[in-house]
């Protein structure tokens, strides 16, 4: 039997997780966290009968507490209660699935705990990502990533030595508005930006898929989980969806990760590496294939995916700096607060006002993090 804590489990990958666990009777679920969702918690506890369950709202937990106290299931709240869900003795590997930076204590809590890390919660790495790589392999444990693109890569590298990298070439689908100038995307709203063409996801990556700063999150993320050098990964538009990304070796090999977008699988292999197990499904059926597509991105008009090489060549808080202001900007958006070109605007203003930071820690982050929410109160 593999334990696993859930963090997230009320999202898109977070549910997606549960799914897997339904379907497979070796893997039982310990530890859940969520942010406010006690109704889709309570649904889970009574399903899957964890030990102990986060609510970060502490009002929440308490009416959660009030709903479940026939189950043996402990609630906890806050940080302290998201860390303690993260350290759960019982785990073997822990899913980081939050949204945002909330993810990064927790995470750090984990791998100082022990714990395999099955990582979805890129924001975390983007940030931190100089604490918790180092951090990771000194404690010898995995970070195993769930992103479909960096798990497309992992599997391309099995086997493999990492030194004989010459470039990874991470996919895109380019999202809704691929092809759009600027001009054209200026009058943008809410409901355009939520429909992406090919995955379902939460509402955050979403829009940053829309923007391309979600490829600008995950070129970053790749540069710590493979520890290669922002001029050697190259994002590739490839708008079906179907290579999930590749990697280039020093004698021209290219070895790629393909199948129909199922953000289960890279899940699934997170939690079983290095054993692949039957997974339900469509497959991909190459004699009806109408055609597969690839082109360079085009940073001109999606700026943000330009911002976050930036951010990750400039390094030390950069890249949070990228990270809270997109964050926030998402947030307003998602509010109807600001426009929809206001998010990139937003990422060059906080990036153009902040000095940087060499090699932040953790509390410098948090303190960039909040330095940059209130630049944005400020004038937005
Ligand atoms: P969702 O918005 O669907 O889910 C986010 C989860 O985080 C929910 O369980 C939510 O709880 C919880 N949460 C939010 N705020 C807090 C908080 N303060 N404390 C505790 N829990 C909190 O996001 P996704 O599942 O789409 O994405 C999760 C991560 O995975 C992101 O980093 C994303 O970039 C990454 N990812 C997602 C993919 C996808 O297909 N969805 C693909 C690849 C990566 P509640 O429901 O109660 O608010």
């Amino acid at each position: 039997m593999k334990y696993i804590s859930v963090l997230g489990s009320t999202g898109s990958i977070g549910t997606q997780t549960l799914d897997i666990v339904r379907n497979n009777d070796d893997l039982s679920v310990v530890a859940m966290a969520a942010g406010s969702n006690i109704e889709l918690l309570e649904k889970q506890i009574r399903e899957f009968c964890p030990k102990v369950v986060c609510v970060f709202n502490e009002d929440k937990a308490k009416q959660l507490r009030e709903n479940i106290k026939d189950t043996d299931t402990k609630v906890v709240a806050g940080m302290d209660g998201l860390i303690e869900t993260a350290v759960i003795e019982t785990a073997e590997i822990v899913v980081t699935a939050f949204v945002g930076m909330i993810g990064i204590r927790p995470t750090i809590e984990a791998i100082k705990a022990g714990k395999d890390i099955a990582l979805a919660n890129k924001e975390t790495l983007v940030t931190a990502g100089h604490i918790i790589m180092p951090l990771a392999s000194s404690m010898g444990v995995k970070i195993l990533p769930v992103d479909s693109e960096h798990s497309a890569i992992f599997q391309s590298l099995n086997g493999e030595n990492r030194k004989q990298i010459d470039k990874i070439l991470l996919t895109a689908s380019g999202g809704p508005f691929r092809g759009k100038t600027r001009e054209e995307m200026k009058n943008v709203r809410l409901e355009d930006a939520l429909k992406h063409p090919n995955w379902s996801m939460g509402r955050k990556i979403t829009i940053d898929s829309s923007t391309m700063v979600n490829k600008g999150l995950e070129v970053i993320e790749a540069k710590w989980l493979f520890d290669v050098d922002f001029d050697d990964i190259q994002v590739v538009v490839q708008p079906q969806s179907l290579i999930h990304s590749m990697v280039q070796f020093d004698d021209g090999a290219i070895i790629a990760q393909l199948g129909t977008p199922d953000m289960r699988l890279p899940i699934q292999y997170a939690l079983y590496y290095p054993d692949r197990k039957y997974l339900g499904g469509d497959r991909v059926d190459f004699a009806k294939l109408a055609s597969i597509s690839f082109e360079a991105p085009d940073m001109d008009n999606f700026v943000g995916l330009s911002y976050a090489y930036e951010a990750g060549r400039i390094g030390g808080s950069m890249p949070t700096v990228f990270n809270a202001a997109n964050e926030k900007a998402v947030e307003k958006f998602l509010n109807r607060k600001i426009s929809y070109l206001d998010i990139t605007d937003i990422i060059r203003y906080c990036m153009d006002n902040h000095k940087k930071i060499d090699n932040p820690s953790f509390e410098q982050i948090l303190e960039t993090e909040q330095t940059v929410y209130e630049m944005i109160e400020n004038r937005w």
